[in-house]
């Protein structure tokens, strides 16, 4: 039987809805919510994710402000800026796009931001917070993962996870949450002696490492939810493994994630797809830290 799938974008419309509500209440009481996007220089990445959050802020009220500042900045003056935004009324949460040039500590400017401000939920505060079991700024893609698996209702207590993938922003964080919940967790990495043993336990498996493929079939165990975060991008292939090319004659891609999908559905009870899974509630996740942010501001509004 065929995996039931776990679909970012209803759950996302439904967190949106919610989002939307908050912040018309903030702003009938006259409240500013906004949210500054610090760029520095101009990367393509930053450019593609920043305009997704500005179409979801224009959708549910929030205002959105680009602070562009030259690929030559000291990190010295970020550091100026950055706190200048922190002490800026009119702005209510923050998000400083990665990455920033080589020269420039990312850690100290993530460190820098106000963590109440902290739209991404990267600031050691926020990150520490949960060895808590407090999510108040939780890291955006840990908690859409969270999220997508709380969706299907299972009870958490008990069950066996595996996170393969041990980052600040994804692994680290959801090993948390899903210990939280009194999960049984096993967390992964390119040290892991025989990976394969460690998925195979898993009555839930998330993957986060950006490695199309790594997980297969024979990896995962029977009835597993199995929530892919990886986003990938792979050339388009026919029959015989030729490139496609697309209408402009260049080779086609497509965008897949660690999971070998069409497998694994085949044997999990629940599958996150890619795209569509993680990905859209990920950006939902910023805008509800943005909101939360502002309510903190305005502490009156229930
Ligand atoms: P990252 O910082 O590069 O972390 C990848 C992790 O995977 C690292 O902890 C790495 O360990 C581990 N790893 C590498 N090879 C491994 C292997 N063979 N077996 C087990 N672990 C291995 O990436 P990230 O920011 O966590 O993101 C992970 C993936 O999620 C990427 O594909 C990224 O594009 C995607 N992502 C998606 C969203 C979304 O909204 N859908 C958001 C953020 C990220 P070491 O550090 O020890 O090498």
């Amino acid at each position: 039987m065929s995996a039931t799938r776990i679909e970012g974008v209803s759950l996302a419309n439904q967190i949106r809805a919610e989002i939307a509500r908050d912040v018309k209440a903030l702003r009938e009481q006259g409240k500013v919510v906004r949210l500054a996007c610090v760029e520095v220089g101009e990367r393509p990445e930053s450019v593609l994710y920043m305009k997704s959050q500005r179409r979801l802020c224009n959708a549910l009220g929030i205002d959105f402000t680009v602070i562009a500042l030259p690929d030559t900045i000291s990190e010295l003056a970020l550091l100026r800026r950055i706190h200048e935004l922190n002490a800026d009324p009119d702005v209510t949460a923050m998000i400083l796009e990665l990455p920033l040039p080589a020269r420039i500590n990312t850690f100290a400017c993530q460190r820098a931001i106000d963590p109440n401000k902290d739209a991404e939920g990267v600031h050691p505060v926020n990150l520490g917070l949960l060895v808590y079991g407090i999510a108040h700024h939780a890291p955006c893609t840990a908690m859409a993962a969270y999220q997508l698996i709380k969706s299907t209702g299972i009870d958490l207590r008990g069950k066996e996870c595996t996170v393969v993938g041990h980052s600040q922003i994804v692994g680290k964080p959801i090993s948390l949450m899903l210990l939280h919940d009194f999960c049984t967790v096993t967390t992964c990495h390119v040290a892991t002696r025989d990976l394969a043993e460690h998925t195979r336990a898993a009555d839930i498996l998330v993957v986060a490492v950006g490695k199309p493929g790594l997980i297969k079939a024979s990896m995962v165990k029977r009835g597993a939810l199995v929530v892919d975060v990886g986003v990938n991008r792979v050339p388009v292939l026919d029959a015989d493994g030729r490139p496609v090319l697309n209408e402009k004659g260049n080779p086609a891609h497509k965008t897949v994630g660690d999971v070998d999908f069409e497998e694994v559905k085949e044997l999990a009870q629940w599958i996150t797809p890619v795209p569509g899974g993680v990905g859209p509630l990920t950006v939902t996740m910023l805008l509800r830290n943005v909101a939360e942010a502002a309510r903190h501001f305005h502490p009156a509004i229930a």
